[in-house]
């Protein structure tokens, strides 16, 4: 049997490579993204995997989207919680709108989407939602009041959901990933990025590939016995 798994963002970075994990294992995988046709273009050139464009900061979007999803492919078994953006200012600079961007994006998203999919997985009496937190949300990061809230707030989120499903056949959990190599990082300023990589005891930032193999493991069928947890995959940056 081949599961139909959603893989919110995707296209680019953490989620591109988790999109191809499971596309690899033999999932049915639909990919979103936001506003990067050309990169959903590409992603899609080079894996075959269908890409699905949707805001999932908004919930009548989302509705919409997991329409168009289920319609394609099938009842939603795995949801990856994955699109996810930072807008970093000291809090005494930080705007309304920074706040709310980031609040949106990350955290209520993780409503959307999981309230979309959640009532089929318990009628069905199965399924897998894994949602991508943050070391930053764990550890807290100066200029990250917004980020640090939103990915903390997914850890709550899913140990509450968790608690809800467990007799259903749902697990619920949550990776926090640390560094990792993508255009979000990439971003950083290079002096900023060589003060953290110096802090990260493996001396090199996580690659995307590293967060899929855990995700990958927490979406298998046989994972029906860790629920409500976080896993850190951060090169023993922080021990939690
Ligand atoms: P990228 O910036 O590389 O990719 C982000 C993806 O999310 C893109 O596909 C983007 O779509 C999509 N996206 C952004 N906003 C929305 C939206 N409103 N609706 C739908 N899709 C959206 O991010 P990363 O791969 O670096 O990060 C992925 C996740 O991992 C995020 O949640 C991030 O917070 C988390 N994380 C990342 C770390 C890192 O070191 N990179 C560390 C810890 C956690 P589009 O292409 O259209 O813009």
């Amino acid at each position: 049997m081949s599961r139909v798994a959603v893989v919110t963002g995707g296209t680019r970075g953490i989620g591109a490579a988790i999109s191809e994990a499971l596309h690899k294992a033999g999932y049915k995988v639909a990919a979103t993204y936001h506003g990067n046709d050309k990169a959903a273009a590409e992603f899609t050139a080079k894996t075959g995997i269908e890409t699905f464009k949707f805001d999932v900061s908004n919930y009548e979007a989302c509705q919409e989207g997991v329409t168009k999803i289920q319609a394609a492919l099938g009842p939603i078994e795995v949801l990856i919680n994955n699109a996810g953006i930072t807008r970093d200012a000291f809090l005494h600079k930080m705007t309304p709108q920074h706040w709310r961007d980031v609040m949106s994006t990350n955290l209520d998203s993780v409503f959307n989407m999981s309230r979309l999919v959640v009532e089929g997985m318990r009628e069905r009496n199965f399924g897998r939602i894994v949602t991508i937190s943050s070391i930053n949300g764990l550890a807290g990061q100066i200029g990250q009041t917004n980020y640090a809230t939103a990915k903390a707030g997914m850890i709550g989120f899913t140990k509450a959901l968790a608690l809800e499903v467990a007799s259903k056949g749902v697990t619920v959990n949550i990776v926090a990933p640390g560094y990792i190599d993508t255009e979000m990082v990439r971003a950083v300023a290079p002096e900023v990025l060589d003060k953290i990589v110096a802090k990260i005891p493996v001396k090199r930032l996580g690659k995307a590939e590293e967060i899929a193999r855990v995700v990958l493991f927490l979406a298998a069928d046989e994972n029906a016995f860790a629920t409500g947890a976080t896993f850190s995959v951060n090169g023993g940056q922080y021990m939690a």
